[in-house]
């Protein structure tokens, strides 16, 4: 499974639609200071179900659509979709492709899709989490998480050892059955 497109409309600097195609292997990003590099990470980041929009550098979720420049007017909308090569079938359904994308408007109203059909947040949490892709996986490192693991004390880092090895999930699940 990997990333294979990402496209971006409407959400912060991205006005008009941006698609990016993405290979196996590393991709780097570069561009000068303020060019949008990491409104593509915010805008995976969103896609995949962030919540809080401190997460993606906004303080209120409403500043990720597009506010408007110097020569163009705020949209109304934003939405990202984003496709995985799911040949390997990493992702449980059986489709070679697949694509998630998530709306907002400033009404606040928003929207999932799967492979174009409306869906919950929680469906792809747990389709996603399957795989070890959802919020607290570290699957963003931010600059300063960088520093956060390496001055990490123990108990911390071993949370976040669990985290990345998908012991948490696990622990989770348990916890729960424990309940009922
Ligand atoms: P650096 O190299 O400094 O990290 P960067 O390429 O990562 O820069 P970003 O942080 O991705 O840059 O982009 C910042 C730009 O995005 C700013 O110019 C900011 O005005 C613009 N921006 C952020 N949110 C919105 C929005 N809702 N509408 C329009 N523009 C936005
Ligand atoms: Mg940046």
């Amino acid at each position: 499974m990997y990333l294979k497109y990402l496209s971006i409309r409407g959400f912060k600097s991205f006005a008009d639609t941006a698609k990016v195609k993405f290979s196996p292997g590393l991709t780097v990003i570069v561009g000068p200071n303020g060019s949008g590099k990491s409104n593509v990470v915010d805008a995976l980041a969103w896609v995949l179900g962030a919540q809080g929009p401190k997460q993606l550098r906004s303080s209120k979720m409403e500043d990720v659509i597009f506010a408007g420049s110097s020569k163009r007017p705020p949209l109304g909308r934003a939405e990202v979709s984003v496709t995985f090569d799911n040949s390997d079938e990493s992702l449980s359904v059986p489709l070679s492709e697949v694509s998630i994308s998530r709306s907002l408007y400033r009404s606040g109203e928003s929207s999932y899709k799967l492979n174009e059909v409306a869906c919950r947040l929680s469906d792809l949490v747990d389709l996603l989490g399957e795989v070890g892709v959802g919020k607290s996986q570290h699957l963003i490192i931010s600059q300063g998480e960088v520093d956060d693991i390496v001055n990490a004390k123990a108990d911390d880092l071993r949370v976040i050892i669990e985290e990345a090895a998908g012991i948490t999930r696990h622990k989770r699940r348990r916890d729960q059955a424990l309940k009922r």
